[in-house]
């Protein structure tokens, strides 16, 4: 059985020593296979993981490599775990953890940094300057699960305290995967942006992130938000998340729109998360002089941007890697509240072994997939799409 010097385990809750995980090998060939189950150290406990959602990040790394960054290059053949926006249930606790107890639902957010650099004794710890060093002589402690350290697509994870956040039993497993998505939203929008009650807000690109931005800007207080693309049927669930006004941008000019639905003028802020190639020149369109507009995708080649507009209009113009400054809390406390049903946005459950049957429902978006989540237990791990 699992037993390691200084690491509380519980007999209600047995953990294996060996336990399933997806690795990754070449591009795109993820391989199920056995791994010791993984044991924390200070600071850290194991996390039986329940559930877990598909990012796009997901799919990127996968095929592509970056952001994820193993022992300093690619994530290709280092028997890597990727997966990154899980919950479960605390398992075991390495030495002198008392914050957490075994049993405890967790979810997580994604960035432990090095807690020593410039930018994460600021609080910024998704541009923590240690990125990625974790191993040899290098190890400065950082983690990034399903990025730089092994993450959610497995039974069974180590995380830093810092990460965990407290669930309560009201909230199902599959809500509980979104709340690092709807962090994610919210630090762009407050912890970066500053936004306050009665600003104005669009959002751009009806993704994960961007319906849960209209949630978070909604629950937030801000008006008019609007949100803008081109999926009639995503633009629908915005509405039900909370969007004032939805722009399909096929049927007409989206900066237009904005203007018009917002008495003529730009709006305070705009969340871009389209990744389109003229999103940016668009973005600084729609806010108005000294505004914000925060970059929460992009494009994977290098667009034109008109520079002179953004310099002459005081426009703020920000990227955002992930969650940050503990905003997960605050949007767990927001769904906790009921604020807004993130749940919308979760179209798809898999069990672990169909892991690469949900990959292919949430790259190709088969049957209008938008959150696709992996069930590691339970009857509800079949193959269903949500209600
Ligand atoms: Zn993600
Ligand atoms: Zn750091």
């Amino acid at each position: 059985m699992y037993a390691h010097p200084g690491v509380k385990t519980d007999q209600d809750h047995p953990v294996p020593d060996r336990m399933k995980a997806w690795v990754l090998g070449d591009p795109d060939q993820l391989t199920l296979v056995e791994k010791p189950v993984p044991v924390p150290g200070r600071a850290e406990v194991l996390v039986r993981i329940d559930a877990v959602a598909i990012c796009a990040t997901d799919l990127e790394i996968i095929h592509h490599g970056p952001p994820s960054s193993i022992q300093g290059g690619l994530p290709f053949n280092k028997n890597f775990t990727p997966g990154h926006e899980y919950m479960g249930t605390v398992a075991a606790l390495g030495p002198g953890v008392d914050e957490y107890r075994i049993g405890d639902r967790v979810t997580v957010e994604i960035h432990a940094g090095c807690g020593q650099c410039k930018r994460c004794r600021e609080g910024m710890y998704t541009a923590c300057h240690n990125y990625g060093l974790n191993y040899g002589d290098r190890n400065k402690g950082h983690r990034a699960n399903g990025f730089t350290t092994d993450g959610g697509f497995a039974e069974y994870a180590v995380n830093n305290i810092n990460t965990l956040i407290h669930i309560p039993d009201t909230m199902s497993d599959e809500e509980a995967t979104l709340v690092v998505t709807a962090g994610t939203a919210m630090y762009g929008l407050t912890e970066l942006g500053g936004l306050v009650a009665g600003e104005s807000v669009v959002v751009t690109g009806p993704g994960p992130i961007g319906l849960l931005g209209v949630a978070v800007a909604k629950a937030m207080g801000a008006y008019p938000v609007i949100l803008t693309g081109t999926r009639d049927n995503r633009l629908a669930i915005g509405r039900e998340l909370g969007a004032d006004f939805v722009v399909n941008a096929r049927k007409e000019n989206p900066v237009e729109a904005v203007r018009r639905l917002n008495g003529g003028k730009g709006v305070d802020y705009v969340l871009e998360c389209s990744g389109a190639a003229n999103a940016v020149n668009e973005a600084i369109q729609m806010v108005n002089r000294g505004g914000k507009v925060c970059l929460a995708a992009f494009p994977r080649e290098q667009v034109p941007v008109d520079v002179a507009h953004i310099v002459r209009n005081n426009i703020y113009v920000y990227g955002i890697r992930g969650e940050g400054k503990s905003a997960t809390h605050r949007a767990e406390a927001f769904m906790t509240q009921k604020r807004f049903d993130a749940t919308k946005i979760h179209t798809h459950t898999f069990p672990l072994d169909d892991l690469p049957t949900a990959l292919r429902y949430a790259r190709e978006r088969i049957d209008d997939a938008i959150k696709v989540v992996v069930k590691m237990r339970g009857s509800e791990a079949s193959r269903v799409a949500a209600e």
